[in-house]
């Protein structure tokens, strides 16, 4: 397994060292691993004036598999938009064409009380938001800030066509086959007619799946049934603009960004994984990161690029084991359990494995 790391900036150092840690720890029990360390974001900027240099493009190219820190800070933020850490990574994932991206939204039950909503209401929750990243609104043209009869007038296009949204639901209807067998398709056909054409696709890509449940919300409705009773969903599959924001919405439903990892898939499965925050400069270089995010990530990418369920599996019940255990980093930290950092959460995992 060839794996590209990018630990990126601020806690992404941190946090990514302790990912490569339990991998680590796996290849001593015959999981066959090839790292190599490349930058991406400001570090690369520093180093190269580029946030995704060609050394890092031909690394992340040649590997199976890419395993990314966070990018970003205050110190490239007032550089000009090309040279921005965000732009690496926006780079990067055109690059590598990873149209797929999956996020888990898992609430372990030890963590219950760190969600703003009822324990009861999101307790065990366990779902699958899949968006598409490379299409819609975000990437279609005609797009920019134009005059028009001497008034600003801004424009951007919604366009998808019917190979994109199959190619995603794909690994939607994939996914649920392997989870609770129900796919959750999100649109606003009720206005949009991109989005009456995604609808149409996924009716008719479900004939190949007739052992997975297929229903169909529309975006404001899903966005409130995701707080009201977010446990009704298995697998969510939309958009690119809505997925954005719902998968944000879902992730929060945890309340704990530092638990939350993320996978971005090609069509081959060669992917990115990488934890759903960002690089925290607020507590960047104090070793309090939680690392746990990136080391699910890890996890993602032995089950999704590597096929490895197994290695995943381990790596998911050793972090279910150091939650049991009490142990916790501040951000998810609440009375009566134990407080570590950064390097101590890495080595309970290590242990639990
Ligand atoms: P953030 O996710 O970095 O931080 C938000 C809050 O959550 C902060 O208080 C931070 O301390 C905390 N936090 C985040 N991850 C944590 C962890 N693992 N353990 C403990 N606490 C954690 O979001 P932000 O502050 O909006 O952005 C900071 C920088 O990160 C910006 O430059 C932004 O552009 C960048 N960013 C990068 C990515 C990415 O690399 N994929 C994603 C989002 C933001």
């Amino acid at each position: 397994m060839k794996i590209c790391v990018l630990p990126g900036d601020g806690i992404g150092v941190e946090i990514i060292a302790e990912a490569v840690r339990v991998l680590e720890a796996l290849r001593s029990d015959g999981v066959k691993l090839e790292l190599e360390y490349a930058q991406l974001g400001g570090c690369a900027v520093d180093a190269t004036g580029s946030p995704y240099p060609e050394a890092t493009q031909k690394l992340a190219r040649a590997a199976d598999a890419v395993l990314l820190g966070a990018v970003g800070g205050p110190k490239w933020d007032v550089l000009p938009r090309p040279q921005r850490p965000e732009r690496g990574l926006l780079g990067i994932r055109k690059d590598l064409n990873l149209f797929a991206n999956l996020r888990p939204a898992i609430l372990y039950p030890e963590l219950a009380n760190a969600s703003s909503l009822k324990p009861e209401v999101v307790s065990g929750l366990d779902i699958l938001i899949v968006r598409e990243l490379t299409g819609d609104i975000y990437f279609g043209e005609p797009r920019g800030i134009t005059i028009e009869d001497g008034k600003r007038v801004g424009r951007n296009t919604m366009i998808y066509n019917e190979d994109e949204i199959r190619r995603i639901g794909r690994v939607a209807f994939e996914a649920a086959r392997k989870r609770g067998k129900k796919v959750c398709s999100v649109d606003k056909m009720n206005v949009l007619e991109t989005t009456q054409l995604w609808r149409d696709v996924m009716i008719e890509l479900s004939a190949e799946y007739p052992d997975v449940t297929l229903s169909h919300m529309l975006v404001d409705n899903a966005a409130m049934q995701l707080v009201r009773a977010p446990k009704q969903f298995d697998v969510v599959v939309t958009g690119n603009i809505f997925g954005d924001i719902l998968s944000d919405e879902a992730s929060m439903l945890t309340g704990s960004i530092g638990m939350l990892p993320s996978a971005s898939l090609d069509e081959n499965n060669k992917g990115m994984y990488e934890p759903s925050h960002g690089s925290a400069p607020d507590i960047a270089g104090k070793g309090i990161a939680n690392p746990l995010a990136t080391i699910l990530s890890a996890a993602m990418m032995l089950r999704y690029s590597f096929n490895n369920e197994a290695a995943a599996v381990r790596i998911e019940n050793a972090v279910k084991k150091v939650l049991a255990q009490g142990l916790r980093t501040g951000d998810i930290w609440e009375d009566g359990c134990k407080r570590v950092g950064t390097r101590e959460m890495g080595d309970a995992v290590i242990a639990a494995l």
